[in-house]
């Protein structure tokens, strides 16, 4: 049999596009073929104890439509938003926890007066972040790293004390070589329009007062019982047969009766030697494992590919009692700069952040730590890690004794990083493979690493594949 589509990786990207597959062309055949025992990629759920652990991701935003929209064209509802107490989050200056200061979202510093009273900044960094209005404006539309474009802007201490945490963590990326341009691009376009971020924040003062007040935080959502329930919900969406799972791709060939004449145009080889034939191939795997199956078919395709860096990081989940913390929690976590020196990038305090993440009077926990910037961390093992995560809650939040349990998640190259060129690299990535016909990539690589992301990309795929 061909198939008229078929997807390889089940993840959100691959799922994304079946179900955009199955809405759109409910006639046509299709199989999604995923190596691991499940779908869902890196989004999946540990529950234990009464706990409801997040493996990767914990939320998703809904400021950007497409999960939004996946979750109503499929009936799920089953969402909570971040609890509506204690929407900080908290920084470390000289070894202490210092909130966020209120008035700065993303690379904006939006309300002056609290940033000018905050304790984070010395008298120094706060005179250099309002000479910003001065600074020339770049008018140069190449791309910059993040930490050119934030010291340029803002000064090196409002880059160290913030932007690098703040930005840097959510990427789990080297800011001297995150593009601003694949990352950040309206940062940039406001510059070269206002000439200055404190007066880009003046022309849309309500705007910037929502983006730097808890208030931002209204826009982020999880589903209640994890997202292994939600990714649950989204298989059993697809007519039975759709995916396989277990099934993993060694290699693709177009076929030698390659054609429009409704003939099979890709042989797909799993392992074991098993062939499946479709007459459209989409490849929704990390890029480095696109870059090796493209590899015998186009050199040129494969070498861009290969060419977007990954990182791994390593999540120490833990559980423990409530009143083994001096410190109250009244926040959402913790960010290290990294010119604090520590051994972590982040502490996110998962049961203030949403309900039902653990059972009453514990609280669940995720130290994260490695990433881009401190892969050696990625390689130690279980225990030596545990104990890193311990030291750095008692000293950061008072805990005594030890975690009612550990586990450790590691994400070993997962995390694709977009370096300075990203957008460039991808437009070739795009017209390499345009020359391929009924072929197509998709994923977390590309144009964005956040879920709704991934899911306009599998979706805009599929549109293009069926036209
Ligand atoms: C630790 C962490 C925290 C994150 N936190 C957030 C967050 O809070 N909010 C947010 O929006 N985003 C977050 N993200 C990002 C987001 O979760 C991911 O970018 C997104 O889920 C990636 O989906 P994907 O389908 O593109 O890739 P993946 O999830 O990687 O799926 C690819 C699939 O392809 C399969 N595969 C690989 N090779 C083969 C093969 N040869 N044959 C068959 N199948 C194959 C894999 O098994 C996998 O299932 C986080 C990511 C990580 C790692």
């Amino acid at each position: 049999m061909t198939f008229d589509l078929v997807t390889v990786g089940g993840g959100i990207t691959g799922l994304s596009a079946a179900l955009r597959m199955q809405s759109e062309a409910p006639g046509q055949t299709q199989l999604v073929l995923e190596s691991s025992d499940r779908c869902g990629g890196v989004l999946d759920t540990i529950y234990r104890d009464g706990y409801l652990i997040e493996r990767a991701a914990d939320m998703f935003t809904t400021k950007l439509p497409w999960a939004k929209q996946l979750c109503e064209e499929t009936g799920y509802d089953d969402l909570i938003t971040v609890n509506p107490e204690h929407r900080r989050a908290f920084l470390i200056r000289n070894g202490k926890l210092t909130p966020v200061p209120e008035g700065f979202s993303l690379l904006k510093p939006v309300k002056l007066g609290k940033m000018l009273f905050a304790p984070l900044l010395s008298v120094a960094g706060k005179c250099r972040l309002l000479y910003e209005r001065f600074v020339p404006a770049r008018m140069d539309e190449s791309d910059e790293s993040l930490a050119s474009f934030a010291q340029r802007r803002l000064g090196r201490e409002v880059y160290e004390r913030l932007v690098q945490p703040l930005i840097g963590g959510i990427y789990t990326a080297d800011p001297t070589k995150l593009s601003m341009l694949a990352t950040l691009p309206q940062f940039p376009a406001m510059e070269r329009q206002y000439g200055s971020l404190i007066r880009a924040a003046m022309k849309d003062s309500d705007e910037s007062e929502k983006l730097a007040s808890g208030a931002r935080y209204d826009h982020f959502v999880t589903p209640r019982q994890g997202f292994r329930h939600f990714i649950d919900h989204l298989v059993s969406k697809l007519p039975a047969g759709t995916i396989r799972t277990g099934a993993k791709v060694a290699a693709i060939a177009r076929e030698d009766n390659a054609g429009d004449d409704g003939e099979a145009n890709w042989r797909i080889e799993l392992e074991g030697g098993e062939a499946i034939h479709a007459r459209r191939l989409l490849l929704t795997t990390p890029a480095h494992a696109t870059a090796e199956l493209v590899r015998p078919l186009d050199g040129e395709l494969a070498d861009e590919l290969a060419g977007i860096p990954y990182a791994g990081s390593t999540v120490i989940v833990v559980g423990c009692r409530r009143d083994q913390f001096r410190h109250p929690l009244d926040g959402f976590g913790i960010v290290a700069p990294l010119v604090e020196k520590r051994r972590i990038l982040a502490i996110s305090f998962s049961s203030m952040k949403f309900a039902g993440r653990a059972p009453d009077g514990e609280v669940l926990l995720r130290v994260f730590v490695g990433g881009a910037v401190q892969p050696e961390f990625n390689a130690l093992g279980d225990d030596e890690l545990k104990q890193i995560a311990c030291e750095e809650m008692q000293d950061l939040l008072g805990m005594s004794g030890e975690p009612i349990w550990t586990e450790i998640v590691r994400w070993g190259n997962h995390m694709p990083q977009y370096h300075v060129g990203h957008v460039d690299r991808v437009e070739r990535i795009k017209s390499l493979s345009d020359r391929h016909a009924n072929f197509a990539i998709a994923g977390a690589a590309y144009k964005g690493v956040g879920i709704p992301f991934c899911i306009r990309s599998g979706r805009a795929v599929v549109d293009r594949l069926l036209t």
